[in-house]
This record gives structure tokens, C-alpha cells and sequence, in this order.
């Protein structure tokens, strides 16, 4: 058994920095149900100005962001186009029936990126009775299920303009939003232009223990206001948690980099394994691997496991090995070490 465990599983595994830690015990704090929580109150105001967007709003989660996004959006029996591997639809809990009682038009595409023309092409008639009336776009980037796959400006501004024809909301799921900024130095002010709402998660690869934040405009920011209050999301003194947000916002995104880095080198030892069918060209610091047709990703992971290092699977053939704040410097040695003597049954 090796000495400390590398936990890839996720960018969601890592602990609070001691600077972070500093930054929370010193925060100013208030009741937020009030809206009265300086730090709070700081954290939505700077990350709106970040995506130059009017206003924003902390929540629990990056589930409860989107979830809320699709309430301000969309009313019962209206249709979400998102793609098949959206994180809204698949990971979500059922969230988009259950809380928005709205039904989904899935589009695939080249890792969870579908066109411009398949969105024109999803969109029901409205003057056709029969049809549920599509309401909102989704789009999630990086593509959690893609393996961290980028949007490109030019595909998310076609998806604009078909918005814009039809009379459609478009949501940005940003939970790794800052994955793609930094791998691709697009402008973030670029995705406050284009989106309608914008949601983005402190606790991925940013380090922050717990929140998410809405962005959007003030009106559709009051409304979402409303909604957390109902989903129950209202918190009390979150400041202390809105304080390793800022914290992580001030200090953990150029640090992403490093990341990328690593999945590349991950990525790099992957591929001429004889066992590894392909793997998921690498743009952040998500790795899937497609193991070959005679191997069982829980194989693989069960001796990970064994040299200490936790992955995670995404279906039966795909093993997922995520970068992040909380992975030592040795981790291509350890992974070098350990997949280099799995032998495939
Ligand atoms: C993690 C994640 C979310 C939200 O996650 P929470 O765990 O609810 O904060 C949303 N979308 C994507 C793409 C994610 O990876």
C-alpha cells in the first residue's frame, strides 16, 4: 500500500488551502436571508463584475444554480434543449421534471458540443398545439461527460443568434466555466454577453468548500432570489463560506494550469497502453479514457485502488481521472507505476 492516498475521483475532493481557511475565520458576516452579509454580498458583486453581468446570486450548489436557472426560464410543459450528456439531465436528480416540470429535447454532438442547426432543427413550432413550447438552450462548458471539452465563441454565438430568432433563454452550466477561460484565454466578459444566465461552481477546480453562483441580469437575479428562497437554499451567515469563494476567485485561477498540465502528462501515459482504446483528446483536467472491449473499467479501478489511487468511472468502458488543487507533484510517477502493471483479464 503506498503512503498517501491520490484521490482523482474529482476536482470536488479538495480541502480548504490554509490561506483559505485564514481568509473564512476573518470574514465580516450577516444574516444573507436578509441580505446582510457583507462578504456575501462582495462575492456576488465581484463575480458579476468578473462576467461583466448585472447581478449574481450564491447558492448551495452548482446543482441548485442550474436547477434555479431552469425555474427562472422555462414554465410546466415547456421543453429545455441541452445535450446528451448534459450534467442538467443526467446528474441532476431528475431536477428539470421534478422542479420545473419541463421535458427535454436532447441533442448529441461531438462531446456534449451539438450546432447551431441542430438547435434550429429542435425547436417546436409554436403555433402547432400539439407541440411543448421550447423555451430555454443549454449549455455546459467544460463538458463534464465530454472530458472537458471547450466551447469554441463562434459555435456558442450561432447558438446566440438562434436564440435570439426563436425566442429562446440561453444558460450557460459554467460549473468549470473557469477550466475553459483559462485553457483557451476566451474573454469571460464574452460569456456575459451571450448567456442570459450563467452559473458557476467555487467548489470544482477552484478549492472553495461549498457554493455555486448565479449570474444574470438583475431581473432574472430577483426572480432566481425567490427560488432559492423556495428550493430552500437561503443561508444565514454565508460569508464565511462566500469568503473562501472570494478567496478562490482572487487566488486559484491561473493555478488551473497546472492542472491541464498534469492531465496532459496523464493522458500522455495512458494512450500506448494496450488495454486503453482511446482517450478523449485532453483540453482541462478531465481524463476519460475507453478502456478495450475485454476490459472492465471497475477492474481498473479496483487496482488503482490497490496502489492508492481512487479514479472514477463514467459508464462501463470509461475511467475518469480528474486534476486538481489537492494532487501532490508524484502523482505521474504514482500513475505511471500503477497502470503499467494492471493486466487486463
Ligand atoms: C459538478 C457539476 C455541477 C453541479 O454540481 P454540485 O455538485 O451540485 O455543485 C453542475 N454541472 C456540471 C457540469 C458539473 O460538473
Amino acid at each position: 500500500m503506498s503512503p498517501t492516498t491520490i484521490d482523482l475521483r474529482s476536482d470536488t475532493v479538495t480541502q480548504p488551502t490554509p490561506a483559505m481557511l485564514d481568509a473564512m475565520s476573518r470574514a465580516a458576516v450577516g444574516d444573507d436571508v436578509l441580505g446582510e452579509d457583507p462578504t456575501v454580498l462582495r462575492l456576488q458583486s465581484e463575480a458579476a463584475a468578473y462576467f461583466g453581468m448585472e447581478a449574481a446570486l450564491f447558492c448551495p450548489s452548482g446543482t441548485m444554480t442550474n436547477q434555479i436557472a431552469i425555474r427562472v426560464h422555462t414554465r410546466p410543459g415547456d421543453e429545455v434543449i441541452c445535450a446528451d450528456l448534459a450534467h442538467i439531465y443526467l446528474y441532476e436528480g431528475g431536477g428539470i421534471a421534478a422542479n420545473s416540470g419541463a421535458s427535454v429535447r436532447l441533442l448529441g454532438g461531438d462531446r456534449g458540443r451539438f450546432t447551431a442547426d441542430a438547435v434550429r432543427a429542435a425547436v417546436n413550432k409554436r403555433s402547432d398545439a400539439h407541440l411543448p413550447w421550447t423555451r430555454l438552450v443549454a449549455i455546459e462548458n467544460t463538458v463534464n461527460k465530454g472530458g472537458g471539452a471547450c466551447w469554441t465563441l463562434e459555435a456558442l454565438e450561432q447558438i446566440r443568434a438562434v436564440c435570439d430568432e426563436q425566442g429562446l433563454a440561453y444558460h450557460l452550466d459554467g460549473a468549470r466555466l473557469f477550466n475553459a477561460i483559462v485553457a483557451t484565454g476566451q474573454d469571460p466578459k464574452r460569456f456575459g454577453e451571450l448567456f442570459d444566465t450563467v452559473s458557476i461552481c467555487l467548489s470544482k477546480g477552484l478549492g472553495a468548500p461549498v457554493g455555486s453562483l448565479l449570474l444574470g441580469s438583475r431581473e432574472h437575479i430577483a426572480r432566481a432570489h425567490r427560488l432559492r428562497k423556495m428550493f430552500g437554499g437561503g443561508m444565514r451567515q454565508a460569508g464565511y463560506l462566500a469568503a473562501a469563494g472570494l478567496y478562490a476567485l482572487e487566488h486559484h485561477i491561473d493555478r488551473l494550469r497546472d492542472d491541464h498540465a498534469l492531465a496532459q502528462s496523464a493522458a500522455a501515459l495512458l494512450a500506448p497502453l494496450p488495454w486503453v482504446a482511446q482517450v478523449l483528446s485532453v483540453e482541462t483536467n478531465l481524463v476519460i479514457c475507453r478502456l478495450q472491449p475485454h476490459v472492465a473499467a471497475d477492474a481498473v479501478l479496483a487496482h488503482l485502488a490497490q496502489d492508492g489511487i481512487k479514479a472514477s468511472t463514467m459508464g462501463p468502458d470509461l475511467v475518469r481521472f480528474v486534476m486538481h488543487l489537492d494532487v501532490p507533484a508524484a502523482v505521474i510517477e504514482r500513475l505511471k507505476a500503477s497502470l503499467t502493471t494492471f493486466v487486463a483479464a
